[in-house]
C-alpha cells in the first residue's frame, strides 16, 4: 500500500490548500544545521515542522516503515495551515535536494525557500559527529548535482484529496492557476527555441550555448514571496549560459531582496562555496 509512488505523492503533495501565514521551507543535505538554521532566524513562538522529528516521535526508537505515517501527519498539518492565523509563521524542514523540489514549495505553500547547504565536507563531518548515516549526505549532493532528476512527475494523491478536500475560499491549485509547470519543463522549452546564450549574443560575444533558464524580473518578492506568474511566464524566460547566468542571477536577487543573501537563503556571490556547482 506504501509502495513508492503512494510515497512520492505524500511527499509531494498537489493537494494542499495554500496556507494563510507565513511558510518558510528549510532545503539542505540531513544534519543538525538544518534545525539549527531555524532556530537562529524563525521568530518567538514559529511552529517547526520536521519530519524526522514526527518519525522519531511515532516510532519511539522502534524500526518499521514511519515514512508514510510521518507524512501523512505531516501533510495534515500543512494542509491544516489553510485555516491558521495570517500572522503566524511556520518552518517547515525538508531535504529537497532538487531545484524542482524547492520550487514545489514556492508553488504549492508560497512557502520562502531557504537552501542551507554547508558544503558536502562539512555536512559529512556534521552526520558523522551526529551519528547520522553519510550515505543520505553523499545521495543529498548526488541529487543536488541534477536539480532535474526524478522526472517522473509526482503521483496525485486522488483519496487524500478526497479525504482534505480545499478549505471554503482556498485559492486554486497552483497548476489550475497555470503555475504548476516545474522549471526543467520550462527550461526544456526554452532551449529548444533559443539554444543560444541571449546575453552573449547581444553584447557581441557571438554564440555560446545555453545552459540555464534565467528570469528577466525576479520571481522573488521583495518581501521574499513567490510571484508564481513571473515564474511562469514565458515572457520574462531569458535563455542563458552559465555565466551570464550567475551574474544575472546575483543581480536580481539583490534587486528583489533587502537581504544580503537571495530569497532562498544564499548568498548572492556565485562564487561563494554555497554558490558552487
Ligand atoms: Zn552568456
Amino acid at each position: 500500500m506504501n509502495g513508492p509512488s503512494t510515497n512520492r505523492a505524500a511527499a509531494y503533495p498537489t493537494w494542499l490548500p495554500m496556507p494563510a501565514c507565513t511558510v518558510h521551507a528549510v532545503a539542505g543535505p540531513p544534519g543538525p544545521h538544518l534545525r539549527q538554521f531555524v532556530q537562529t532566524h524563525c521568530r518567538p513562538g514559529a511552529a517547526i515542522i520536521d519530519l524526522d522529528e514526527i518519525i522519531e516521535r511515532l516510532s519511539q526508537g522502534r524500526p518499521g516503515a514511519w515514512a508514510a505515517p510521518a507524512l501523512e501527519e505531516r501533510n495534515r498539518r500543512l494542509a491544516d495551515l489553510a485555516k491558521a492565523p495570517a500572522d503566524e509563521e511556520v518552518w517547515l524542514i525538508t531535504l529537497s535536494p532538487r531545484q524542482w523540489q524547492r520550487d514545489w514549495w514556492a508553488t504549492h505553500l508560497n512557502a520562502r525557500v531557504h537552501l542551507v547547504d554547508p558544503g558536502k565536507p562539512a555536512a559529512m563531518a556534521a552526520a558523522v559527529a551526529a551519528g547520522l548515516n553519510v550515505r543520505f549526505v553523499h545521495s543529498w549532493y548526488e541529487d543536488y548535482a541534477d536539480p532535474d532528476g526524478w522526472r517522473i512527475p509526482p503521483v496525485r494523491d486522488t483519496r487524500e484529496r478526497h479525504l482534505t478536500g480545499r478549505a471554503p475560499g482556498a485559492r486554486p491549485p497552483a497548476s489550475a492557476r497555470g503555475y504548476g509547470t516545474n522549471h526543467g519543463t520550462m527550461r526544456t522549452k526554452l532551449l529548444a527555441r533559443q539554444p543560444w546564450c541571449q546575453r552573449c549574443e547581444a553584447e557581441g560575444r557571438g554564440r555560446v550555448p545555453a545552459t540555464d533558464l534565467n528570469h528577466i524580473k525576479p520571481f522573488r518578492r521583495p518581501d521574499g514571496s513567490f510571484d508564481g506568474k513571473l515564474f511562469g511566464d514565458p515572457a520574462n524566460h531569458e535563455a542563458l549560459c552559465k555565466t551570464c547566468h550567475n551574474a544575472h542571477g546575483a543581480r536580481t536577487d539583490r534587486d528583489a531582496s533587502p537581504l544580503g543573501s537571495g530569497g532562498d537563503g544564499r548568498p548572492l556571490d556565485p562564487n561563494h562555496p554555497w554558490n558552487r556547482r
